[in-house]
Parts: C-alpha cells; structure tokens; sequence
C-alpha cells in the first residue's frame, strides 16, 4: 500500500517531504507554485538542493505534483488558454528537474461552448504541451471531476476522449478521486457498488492508466455534482469504499492521497482511519 497526503510547501518545497515524514506518508501530493497566482518565482537552487536532498533521505517513495486552480486548459477565452498552457509548461519542466513523473490536472470547464469542443481543446493543449515542454519523462494525470458548473471530466468518458484524441497517449493517466465521483454519479457506497464503478471505469478508459487515487469523503450528496470534501468515513460515501479500494490487490502499487478538510491538524487523524481499514490478511501479504 502507497499512502500518503497532499502537503504543504510552505517555507520551501523541502518542508513537504518533512511534513510527509512524520506524517509517516509512502507517497505526497504538493503544489509546485502558488494554486491561486499565474505568476510564480522559479525555486532557487539551493531550495532545490534542499528538496532532493530531504527526499533522498526520505521513504517517500513518490511525490505528485497538482496544477494549480486558475488553470483551464480548455477555456475558450484566448488569454486564459495562453496563460493556461504557459503556466503548465514550467510546470512540467520543473517536474522534470525535480525528477517528479505525474502532474495531476482538473480538465477545466468549456464555459459555455460544449462539452465536444471543449474536450477536442483540452487534448490539443496537452498535444502542445507535450511537443514543446521539455520534460520527456513527465505523464499527466487527468483527475476525475465532480461536474460543477461547465466543468468537463465528470464523466470516465470524458477522460476516455481527451487521451483518445491525442497524439500522444502513452502520456496520459488517470487519477480518481472518490468524492468528485461520487458527486458525479459513480455510486460507491457498498463493495457491489465499488465493484460497479470500477468495472465502468476499466471498460472506459482501463484500469492500466489509474496511476493515482484522491482518497476523499464527501460532503456532498450522490449526484450532487458539488465538490466539497469529508474527513474519511464520516461523509455520504462512508468507510466501505475506502476499505474496498485500501484491500484490493489491483490498487497495492497505486499511490493513495488523502486532500481531505483541515490537513494541518486532521490529516494524521484521517490516515489513521485509512491504516484502520486495511484487513490484517492484507496486511500480512496473504489472501
Ligand atoms: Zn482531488
Ligand atoms: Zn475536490
């Protein structure tokens, strides 16, 4: 099992492989720059000095990188699409340096124009990206979205598109998220329902391009297409789904993020539910 939590970068990237340390995480999540600002001041060296030497020494066996939140790389507003790109390009690039693979993006929101021109624009930024950026190495990840508003990736269909419409799929994967699921309409509140979901899932895109999970509850109801986040167990999804996927034998190798409320002081507390739900067979390696 990869467990792990998205962390802070305060202070300097290194602080989130200490902060992933003793919260005993395999696997960390952090932003690379600022979420909310397009613009962002390139780490220095001696920060990225600092990081690899802390993750070096750390168990931390994988560290994944989220976009930032203004990013559409859909938008049909030419400024915002530029912006977009721009920013996702030094994204990559310094993934690259910092010899981190996955970089975990949303599939933005068509605004108004559609779902099928959205989705045809979205797979020509990364097309764009993937040609210019230098950073051979670096996949993205599509996440699994909730469907607020025009957003586009609420459906595994969508995902499915994007990478099949692509010159470039073998840099694509996935990475789902169990409250924008939920709220998208993928039920998984018994085993039979996970059992369901994950079947749609690997008819539609393949369970060989799920490389990342957000372990969240919901606060939000079934297909309520609304994306607010639970601590584990105690939303509308509840701990069976979590214990369906911490026991299944296909997920052993996948990094599992928690993004759940309050992480500087419940995180622990949340991870702990997590370790709770793995079966002590499982635990022991047997069946
Ligand atoms: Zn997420
Ligand atoms: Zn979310």
């Amino acid at each position: 099992m990869i467990l792990g939590a998205h962390v802070s970068v305060s202070g300097g990237l290194h602080n989130a492989i200490k902060s992933g340390d003793e919260l005993h995480c395999d696997a960390i999540q952090i932003f690379l720059r600022n979420p909310n600002q397009w613009k962002a001041k390139p780490p220095t060296a001696a920060i990225l000095e600092k990081f690899s030497t802390a993750w070096t020494e750390s168990p931390i066996a994988e560290v994944i990188v989220h976009d930032i939140h203004l990013s559409n790389l859909a938008s049909p507003k030419p400024e915002v699409l530029e912006k977009s790109r721009a920013q996702f390009r030094e994204q990559m690039e310094l993934a690259h340096v910092l010899g981190l693979r996955y970089i975990v993006t949303h599939l933005g929101a068509h605004l108004g124009e559609g779902e099928t021109i959205g989705l045809k624009r979205l797979s020509d930024s990364f097309d764009g990206l993937f040609e210019n950026a230098e950073a051979p190495d670096v996949m993205v990840l599509l996440e699994t979205t909730a469907g607020q508003g025009t957003n586009l990736g609420y459906r595994f269909e969508h995902l499915r598109d994007v990478i099949g419409m692509s010159k470039y799929p073998h840099r694509f994967g996935v990475c789902f998220d169990t409250c924008h699921v939920f709220a998208a309409g993928y039920d998984m509140r018994t085993e039979a329902d996970c059992e369901t979901t994950f079947d749609q899932f690997d008819h539609g895109i393949g369970l060989d391009r799920l490389k990342a999970f957000h372990l969240n509850d919901a606060k939000s109801a079934y297909q309520s297409c609304v994306d607010r986040h639970e601590h584990i167990g105690e939303g509308a999804i509840g701990a069976a789904a979590f214990a369906f996927i911490l026991n299944d034998a296909r997920f052993a190798e996948t990094p599992l993020i928690i993004e759940t409320p309050q992480m500087k002081t419940m995180h622990k507390t949340n991870l702990e539910t997590l370790r709770g739900l793995v079966a002590f067979d499982t635990l022991s390696g047997g069946d």
